[in-house]
């Protein structure tokens, strides 16, 4: 497994600065928050291409788990995270199989962060 890379300093003072904590030890509420800033602020993630494979599926799995917990910014844009349901299907986490939904969480491993019924990410499955 490759070593995970870290997020920057500068970074990781902002966080600090604004939240008085990295992502990496933020409660749900907080990440929540932290994820809904960065999308106000202009995220834009890699919706597309849709991961029509398992290869390209674990493609983009290799690369979240080379992520460190507190590099959040890197987490969404590589795993294409949307804060509305997408697509014809309207597909969204609530339906998806890594969805926690009393938790309100997402328990895919290499991303393991908290989402909303409404949130959808490109490694959405059924
Ligand atoms: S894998 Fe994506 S779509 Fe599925 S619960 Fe997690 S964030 Fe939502």
């Amino acid at each position: 497994m490759a070593d995970q890379d870290e997020a920057s300093a500068d970074t990781l003072a902002q966080y600090k600065q604004k939240y008085g904590v990295t992502p990496a030890l933020a409660d749900h509420a907080t990440l929540v928050k932290m994820i809904e800033d960065l999308f106000r602020d202009g995220l834009k993630t890699m919706v597309e291409p849709f991961p029509e494979t398992d290869r390209e599926f674990a493609k983009i799995l290799d690369r979240l788990r080379g992520m460190s917990a507190d590099q959040l910014r890197e987490k969404l844009t590589e795993s294409g995270w949307l804060l509305e349901p997408y697509g014809e299907d309207q597909m969204r986490c609530q339906e998806c199989m890594y969805y926690l939904v009393h938790r309100r969480w997402c328990d895919l491993p290499e991303l393991n962060l908290p989402a909303e019924p409404d949130w959808w990410c490109r490694l959405w499955r059924i």
